[in-house]
């Protein structure tokens, strides 16, 4: 199926098949967009199927490069850091902002750089790729402008993983009364547009890009189109995972947030080294960390980077929907040996009533 758009002819949808079949005419009710996105790339450093990519060609390789430079150190290009680095290719990872994975804590940022360090990736942090300095021949050649001056990297390949871009070209949106925000698709909080019987959820829309956001954004459009009465998501329990080695997830305010907000916070932390689990595993790098309102007691969010973790980050999320404390959270008696013990001593560690570490 070609691109299906919003046709010249008030209130209808057009949809034109690529394959021979003849275009047909919608005249829906309701419509609910869901176009996604694509990968954004940077001026001159455009896809050009040998050299650069982005993790739609990345995907596709059908051989590993000896080297690769990966521009962004972004949730993608972590993952794709991680999982090069492991099938043995040279990676490095050059990041505009002060450190990788910018959105994540603090602390977990540092215990990646760390453990990438350690499985040999290059990092650069505080660094610009000069686009117009890429020199393609045999490789790639590229300047990078860093606090102390430029350096020169030279990589097989070149992996571009700065973000996405909303697909809301070519879709008819100027046939409507849309409304499009940064390059998003605007809605209230049922995921209806300024045209209130179109809606809009996933990617187009910005925010989280999540394949479990865009999917509870469907469901709550839905229910409210169908006149469900749906509860508004509340993108504070969300749950986000890295599928990097070691894995990342997280759910709810970072300590850096937490603090901005106001919060005077207790903290607890536990390492995998402690729990016996992941020794028998034998993957024990990594921890759990507990933020809390000194105050109230309320959970503000929970971070971690080990193993497994994201099949563990959904305990987190129960906690943060039914309002619970570290101390309830401990209080539930975590099985051992289980890695989900690390979260029942993490919360003990909020008020310093660790057992093990
Ligand atoms: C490399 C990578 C790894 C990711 N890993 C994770 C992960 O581990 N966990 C996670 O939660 N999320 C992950 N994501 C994000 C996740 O894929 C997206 O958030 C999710 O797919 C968004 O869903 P969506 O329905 O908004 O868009 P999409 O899943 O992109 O679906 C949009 C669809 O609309 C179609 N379309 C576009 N325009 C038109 C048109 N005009 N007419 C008809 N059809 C059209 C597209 O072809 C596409 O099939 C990852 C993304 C990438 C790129």
């Amino acid at each position: 199926m070609g691109p299906s758009i919003f046709s010249p002819t008030a209130g209808t949808i057009s949809v034109e098949m690529n394959n021979g079949e003849e275009n047909e005419m919608l005249i829906p009710k309701n419509v609910v967009v869901a176009t996604g996105s694509k990968p954004r790339t940077l001026p001159g450093l455009e896809v050009d199927g040998a050299y650069v990519m982005t993790s739609e060609e990345a995907l596709n390789m059908e051989s590993l490069p000896e080297s690769i430079l990966i521009v962004g150190g972004g949730v993608i290009g972590i993952e794709w850091a991680s999982m090069l680095a492991d099938f043995g290719v040279e990676v490095t990872v050059v990041e505009y902002t002060k450190r990788i994975l910018p959105t994540e804590d603090e602390e977990i940022s540092k215990e990646m750089t760390r453990l990438l360090k350690k499985k040999g990736v290059k990092i650069a942090t505080n660094a610009k790729v000069l686009a117009d300095t890429l020199k393609k021949d045999n490789g790639i050649e590229i300047i990078v402008e860093k606090e102390d001056g430029t350096k020169t990297y030279h990589a097989e390949k070149l992996l571009v993983s700065v973000g996405r871009e909303a697909n809301i070209t070519n879709i008819g949106l100027e046939n409507t009364d849309i409304v499009t925000e940064k390059g998003y698709i605007e809605t209230n909080g049922f995921y209806q547009t300024k045209e209130s019987h179109i809606y809009a959820i996933g990617d187009v829309i910005g925010g989280l890009q999540l394949a479990h956001v865009a999917s509870h954004e469907g469901i709550t459009a839905v229910d409210h189109l169908a006149g469900q009465n749906p509860e508004k998501i509340d993108y504070n329990n969300v749950p986000t995972c890295i599928y990097s080695n070691p894995e990342v997830s997280s759910i709810g305010l970072t300590e850096e947030k937490a603090k901005e907000k106001g919060y005077d916070v207790k903290i607890g932390k536990m390492s995998f080294k402690a729990i016996g689990k992941a020794l028998i595993f034998g993957e024990s790098d990594g921890f759990v960390k507990i933020i809390a309102d000194k105050e109230t007691d309320d959970l503000l969010g929970v971070h971690m980077i080990g193993p497994h973790v994201t099949d563990m980050i959904s305990e987190a999320g129960l906690a943060q929907v039914l309002d619970a404390t570290p101390w309830e959270i401990a209080e539930s008696i975590h099985p051992h040996p289980t890695l989900s013990e690390v979260i029942g001593e993490a919360a003990l560690a909020v008020d310093g009533k660790q057992i093990h570490g």
